[in-house]
């Protein structure tokens, strides 16, 4: 789940006229400002220590060895070393993912941020393993506990807004969102558990998307299906007459929903090929976008991808439907702590682009580092990736280069 605050920009936007001279300027030379290989712009707010750092922990997710075995690795290291050990010779990793465990932590990254035009969006982590001797409802309990206390931390963080939330109002969770303006983004998880979260998540979208998309789903590109699921889901707010937002994304699951398939003599639920799981992507892009020009503000997309063309694909559209760069109906989203010469000149160019962040110790965010670092290994082998801007940047501070 990720949650996020309402655009200020929201609240002023600009008028109609404004918005058509905005959209025809831009229609020029749509993305003539989006250069996604200038390492000094991209990394201009770095310090060398964390270029370094990243330029190691990039090298690292590169290597199979690493990755196709990270989670058995840092779990059975967890279980050798114990936690601390484990968290001291895993904090680059960790540190390059993961801003800390605490508010003050994710305050301190949002304000690191916002020095690059970029926001935060807070992704949410429940537990979805029964500890030993934990019911189903204690785990249930926990994660309610842990989402009010999370929801409250948003608000905090995002909105500066002193609010603490309470267990007795559980049943109102959905209330606060709308009051505090808290976006809710419902993640996309497994093909077999998603029929039930896209349930949920209309449930939610009828109840609190009376005004704006509060309530946001999620499509994967990478499911066969991804397309039907999402006119369904359109044509049920549609006749409800409520607003809704979807994050669009491939889909992060890929490896363990074929083993499952294979394992169960089951049609494979994800696309054969890369390019079938694009071209998917890129078509729902331009479908939310023609969505989100015609509806106004009854309907808004994330474009969550690091991918350079479906980037620039969705800019490119963004013009030619007039849409506006930052007023709340178009976001992009992108990880936290790499990517960054996708987020940067998205921001810089002032589109609204937002990090997704997580918050934990080292072993409950042990997945998380693992998917993140199978999801590096695509970037790390793509033709220009964010590994060789890093070494540029970083010759040219130490004047090996000229320039
Ligand atoms: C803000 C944010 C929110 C996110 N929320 C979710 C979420 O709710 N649920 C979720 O599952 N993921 C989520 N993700 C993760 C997201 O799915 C991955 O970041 C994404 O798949 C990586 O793809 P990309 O678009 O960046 O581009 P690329 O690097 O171009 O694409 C890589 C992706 O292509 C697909 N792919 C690769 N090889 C093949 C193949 N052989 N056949 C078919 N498909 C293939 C896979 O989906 C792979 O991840 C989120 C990411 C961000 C940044």
């Amino acid at each position: 789940m990720l949650l996020g605050v309402r655009s200020s920009a929201r609240h002023g936007r600009p008028a109609r006229h404004l918005r058509l001279l905005q959209a025809a300027a831009a229609q020029l030379e749509p993305d003539s400002e989006l250069d996604f290989s200038d390492p000094r712009q991209v990394f201009d707010k770095k310090s060398t220590p964390e270029l370094v750092r990243s330029l190691a922990v990039l090298k690292l997710c590169s290597q199979d060895w690493f990755v196709d075995n990270a989670l058995p690795i840092l779990r059975g290291s967890e279980r050798l070393l114990g936690r601390r050990l484990l968290l001291a010779l895993a904090r680059p990793l960790y540190s390059q993912f993961v801003p800390g465990t605490c508010e003050a932590d994710l305050a301190q990254a949002a304000a690191r941020l916002r020095r690059t035009g970029v926001r935060l969006v807070f992704a949410h982590m429940l537990e979805d393993d029964l500890r030993e001797g934990q019911t189903l409802s204690a785990l249930l309990d926990d994660n309610l506990a842990l989402t009010l206390h999370q929801f409250g931390m948003a608000t905090r963080v995002t909105a500066g807004e002193d609010t603490p939330l309470h267990p007795a109002q559980a049943d109102r969770s959905g209330e606060f969102c709308e009051r505090h303006g808290l976006r809710t983004m419902v993640d996309g998880e497994y093909s077999y558990t998603n029929p039930a979260i896209g349930l949920l998540t209309l449930a939610l979208a009828a109840n609190f998307n009376t005004q704006s998309p509060l309530i946001w789903g999620t499509t994967q590109c990478y499911l066969r299906d991804a397309e039907q699921t999402l006119t369904k889901h359109l044509s049920m707010v549609d006749s409800l007459g409520v607003s809704y937002g979807v994050k669009l994304v491939r889909g992060a699951y890929l490896e363990k929903e074929v083993t499952r398939a294979l394992k169960l003599g089951i049609p494979r639920p994800i696309h054969d090929t890369y390019q079938a799981t694009s071209d998917m992507y890129n078509s729902q892009v331009e479908r939310m976008l023609g969505r989100v020009a015609a509806l106004g503000d009854r309907s808004a997309v994330m474009v969550a991808s690091h991918n350079e063309n479906s980037v620039r694909l969705a800019v490119r559209l963004m013009a030619q439907l007039g849409l506006p760069r930052d007023d709340g109906r178009v976001l992009f989203g992108q990880t936290y702590g790499v990517y960054e010469q996708v987020s940067t000149p998205l921001a810089s160019a002032g589109y609204a682009v937002y990090k997704s962040t997580p918050l934990g110790d080292i072993s409950s965010i042990l997945p998380y580092l693992a998917r993140r670092a199978a999801e590096n290994r695509t970037v790390a082998r793509g033709t220009r990736s964010e590994r060789r801007l890093l070494a540029a940047e970083l010759c040219r501070r130490l004047g090996l280069t000229g320039s």
